[in-house]
């Protein structure tokens, strides 16, 4: 008998590489290409340091007290957390909790079956269609809770709002978790769903539409009950994980709606520009609504395009997964960076 034989064995997630040179084209992690609101410097500034000195507050009320604002829902329906990542991982500890097994996508966010294994939830994935769109029917049969991703990661389809309130009326007796990390990017949320169903938690991020993914700020919308229940274990686990800096600098990027449409709309203009150019080059792609494509080229391959362009400093994201091993995920970066990035697949291609 070792000591070996009593430790928790994880394949962890392995995140996009966050390169340690300058002057990189960073198209691999979905990150904002424009810095955060002007506000949170006001922030820092007036912030009085002295504060540090006490624990922070556990609740974070300053920010779910913003956010239950601005999404219209009461404060008792908000939890928040480490970044996106956290509370998933918290919501996962929590509601898929029985037997039966849970079921998310075959290509989705790799962080799943990760929490799933370490949490020993057991777990089916179902297949997309060979057009990178879920089979709503995978979802109409018995099941310990489900999790999916809109759009979904890292194809960038979007479903809309009727398609997910038929999968989570049909399952009244599990948890449906619906991860918007990027549906700021042109999609509706199913948030006002959570008055309607008690089963429905909707996680959404910082990172992305709001350009903090340095700041680690995640939260959960869902029906009181629900958000007790996370609270509960969330309080069993890390009572204070979000700093008191961290707390006040989200409640004011959410406070400036003018800045988050500004740079929201910027992204979405570059990705609609970045379409038409991928096309014309020969690239394929599903109508990605997120601030990524996820895209293949009938000629070359995926693999040593990647390599090209990372010898180049342009950084993507490559897979070598079974379906999407021919696939690359570019986020979408400034206009100057994305013109870098089409003028270099020209010249590649040719
Ligand atoms: N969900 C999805 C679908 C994602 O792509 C990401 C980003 N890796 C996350 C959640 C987590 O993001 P964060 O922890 O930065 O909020």
């Amino acid at each position: 008998m070792s000591w070996e034989e009593n430790v928790r064995r994880v394949e962890p997630y392995v995140a996009g590489e966050q390169p340690k040179i300058q002057d990189v084209i960073k198209l691999n992690t979905n990150e904002c290409p424009y810095p955060p609101s002007p506000k949170m410097k006001e922030v820092l500034e007036k912030m009085d340091y002295g504060k540090l000195r006490l624990y922070p507050d556990m609740d974070a009320k300053k920010l779910v007290d913003v956010l239950a604002d601005y999404y219209h829902v009461k404060p008792e329906q908000v939890f928040v957390g480490v970044g996106s990542d956290d509370v998933l991982a918290m919501a996962f500890m929590t509601f898929f909790n029985g037997d039966r097994q849970i079921l998310f996508p075959d290509i989705t966010y790799s962080f799943y079956d990760v929490w799933a294994q370490l949490f020993r939830i057991p777990y089916k994935v179902c297949a997309l269609d060979g057009d990178f769109c879920i089979k709503k029917e995978d979802y109409l049969t018995p099941n310990g809770g489900i999790v999916i991703p809109n759009p979904n990661a890292p194809t960038g389809v979007l479903e809309d709002v009727d398609f997910f309130e038929e999968i989570i009326a049909a399952n009244p007796d599990s948890v449906v978790i619906v991860d918007e990390a990027y549906v700021d990017f042109g999609g509706v949320s199913t948030i006002p769903l959570i008055c309607k169903y008690d089963n429905l938690l909707v996680v959404q991020t910082f990172s992305k539409s709001r350009a903090m993914a340095g700041a680690r700020i995640g939260f959960a919308i869902g029906d009181e009950k629900l958000i007790r229940y996370l609270k509960d274990v969330k309080f069993s686990y890390n009572s204070y994980t979000m700093n008191t800096p961290v707390i006040e600098m989200g409640a004011a990027a959410v406070l400036d709606d003018a800045y988050f449409k500004e740079i929201v709309g910027k992204i979405v203009k570059t990705r609609e520009w970045t379409k038409e150019q991928l096309k014309r080059l020969g690239f394929s792609f599903a109508d990605s609504k997120a601030n990524f494509l996820f895209v293949s080229h009938k000629k070359a391959s995926a693999k040593d395009i990647f390599l090209a362009l990372k010898a180049n400093n342009i950084y993507v994201r490559h897979w070598d997964k079974k379906r999407i091993s021919n696939y690359l995920r570019i986020s979408i970066g400034t206009d100057e960076q994305m013109e870098k990035l089409v003028s270099f697949l020209e010249d590649y291609l040719k």
